[in-house]
């Protein structure tokens, strides 16, 4: 879409440029192909383009920096202290959203936010929110059992997709043995739960 200033103060060009600088080429490719599968349910979803592109286009801008910049920030903007015994994987969405805010000139709260949550969702979570964490999941370059699934389920029903990824996220890291981050869980609870 043509940017009018509303999220990011200038053309959508020059914020590719910009966050191309920052990842390597084949994270770029990955975050064009989240814009697009963002813009394709924000049009299903009645969400603003404009604002679903910037949130996509950044999502990713903190997954290469440094662990010192991480720590760094996490100080900086008095981000909770437990943070910094995770990693990038981590890092990259809750403390990438001070990094983007700082050096993109990005304001926009609900953008922020749904950098913050992409990677391990939140009990509450805007429309925005919902459409950047599934489209970074099933983007077309994404290919797992059931990816096909999760993507037609997020054009019919995006809350059921959002259980459906917390759902698969979580027994993937626990049979993975991997630790599992506390909001993960909450997320869990709230969207992948029979109540
Ligand atoms: P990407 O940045 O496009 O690769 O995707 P994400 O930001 O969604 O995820 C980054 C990585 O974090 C993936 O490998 C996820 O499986 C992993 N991840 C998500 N939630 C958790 C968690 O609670 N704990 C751990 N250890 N990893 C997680
Ligand atoms: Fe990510
Ligand atoms: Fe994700
Ligand atoms: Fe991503």
């Amino acid at each position: 879409p043509t940017y009018r200033g509303r999220y990011y103060p200038r053309s959508r060009a020059d914020l590719v440029q910009r966050v191309a600088k920052q990842v390597s080429p084949k994270r770029f490719e990955h975050i064009l192909r989240v814009e697009e599968m963002a813009l394709r349910l924000a049009k299903q979803w009645g969400v603003d383009l404009e604002q679903a592109s910037v949130a996509a286009l950044t999502h990713d801008y903190a997954k290469e920096q440094s662990t010192q910049k991480f720590l760094d920030f996490i100080d900086a903007k008095q981000l909770d202290p437990n943070l910094k015994a995770w990693n990038s994987a981590i890092w990259h969405g809750i403390v990438g959203a001070e990094i983007v805010a700082d050096e993109l000139d990005i304001q926009n709260q609900p953008i922020l936010d749904a950098i913050r949550q992409h990677t391990t969702g939140a009990p509450y979570m805007t429309t925005l929110s919902q459409i950047l964490y599934m489209a970074d999941y099933v983007e077309m370059g994404r290919d797992f059992p059931g990816v096909d699934e999760a993507r037609a389920l997020a054009f019919e029903d995006l809350r059921a997709s959002v259980g459906w990824q917390t759902r698969h996220t979580l027994a993937f890291l626990v049979a993975n043995g991997k630790p599992v981050y506390p909001l993960t869980i909450l997320t869990y609870n709230e969207w992948s739960v029979e109540k």
